[in-house]
């Protein structure tokens, strides 16, 4: 096993977790949505032209005419980690100040996957690495004023906007639009630059296709290995509907005994669904991971016109009995939360025992195999 990369901000997150129910973020854009960016602020200096003027391939030069398209950004969310890094900043900042004890990056789509999407396929490495910089410095400027409280930057690996177990296309069931080689590629490229910028944690999140989670975490495991030394993994997957599956189809109790051999730090829910949809799926896992248990749900199901509804008060008053019943090690918000949300449900922990972690030997023996 390799050696911890930063082993004093392990010690230091272990130790917040034995002792309480660490509180993750809540949204980023539902909260980049309320400063109604317009497609000049996307673009900033840098990509006035919608195209990168730092970065041509080789042997071209940009200029008047020089035929590079311009391709629209608005939407492109993790650019503004370069464009507009006083917004990210202060988000990150409002979610501190709410109580968050873990943040998450800006890098959600920064996989050559989902950069493709916008022709900017080149700045994996940079986005990831300067979206864990800002994290850490808006956390070290927390602990700055509190060091009684350490805070951590969770680097975010998305699960891409592609599925390497299903086909997209109905009439065609072989098809794939990825596979696990191309999603592991573009993960190491994510992570090497998550890791460079400072973060504590990786975490794969949001997986709706385990295959795809898989690639993360093999693409995960070269990056250590080429680096010799390691930082704590969380996985956080995604029951879709009332099925109670994820969209490959696995229960939560599958899904955890298919990544536990990645011996993950926590795992958990996040998006989709809301606290109370989620309160059975996070239950199994509470009873069957030997590890810490993370929740980090919608506000509720979107509403008509995609907004989601569900008050910090409400959404909060959901989570404290997820943690009365012992079921929580980790909790914060996914879509529609926001730092009210967060100091709400921060306030309905606080005090309140994390799970205890079960040793596999008092698993159901039917489990336990
Ligand atoms: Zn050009
Ligand atoms: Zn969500």
């Amino acid at each position: 096993m390799l050696p911890w990369m930063h082993p004093a901000r392990v010690a230091a997150l272990e130790d917040a977790l034995a002792r309480r129910i660490l509180v993750i973020d809540g949204a980023m854009g539902t909260m980049i949505q309320r400063h109604e960016l317009q497609e000049a602020d996307y673009r900033g200096e840098r990509f006035a032209e919608g195209y990168d003027a730092l970065f041509a391939a080789e042997g071209h030069a940009h200029g008047p005419g020089c035929g590079c398209e311009a391709h629209d950004q608005r939407g492109n969310n993790d650019l503004l980690t370069l464009t507009r890094p006083d917004i990210i900043r202060g988000i990150h900042a409002a979610y501190l100040e709410a109580g968050a004890d873990l943040v998450e990056t800006n890098t959600f789509n920064s996989t050559s996957v989902s950069l493709a999407d916008y022709r900017l396929q080149h700045l994996v490495r940079e986005l990831n690495r300067e979206g864990a910089a800002l994290a850490r410095s808006a956390c070290d400027e927390a602990e700055a004023r509190d060091p009684s409280k350490p805070r951590f930057v969770i680097g975010v690996l998305g699960p891409t906007s592609r599925t390497a177990s299903l086909s997209p296309d109905v009439n065609r069931p072989g098809f794939r639009a990825t596979s696990f080689d191309e999603l592991a590629e573009a993960y190491r490229e994510a992570a090497r630059g998550l890791v460079e910028g400072g973060s504590d944690v990786l975490m794969v999140e949001t997986v709706f296709d385990t295959l795809n989670a898989k690639a993360a975490l093999f693409a995960i495991d070269d990056v250590f290995a080429e680096m010799g030394a390691r930082l704590p993994v969380m996985i956080s997957g995604t029951i879709t509907d009332a099925s109670g599956r994820t969209l490959s189809g696995q229960t939560a109790e599958a899904f955890w005994y298919s990544l536990r051999h990645a011996q993950p730090l926590a795992i958990g829910l996040n998006c989709a669904l809301g606290a109370r949809d989620l309160r059975q799926h996070i239950d199994v896992l509470a009873q069957v991971a030997d590890t810490n248990v993370s929740c980090h749900p919608n506000a509720g199901l979107p509403n008509a016109f995609g907004g989601y509804d569900e008050t910090p008060e409400d959404m909060a008053a959901v989570l404290r009995e997820f943690a009365d019943a012992g079921m929580l090690n980790l909790v914060g918000g996914c879509c529609g939360t926001s730092p009210a949300h967060i100091a709400a449900i921060a306030g309905a922990v606080a005090g309140l025992p994390p799970r205890a972690i079960p040793r596999l030997a008092d698993a159901p023996p039917e489990l336990a195999a």
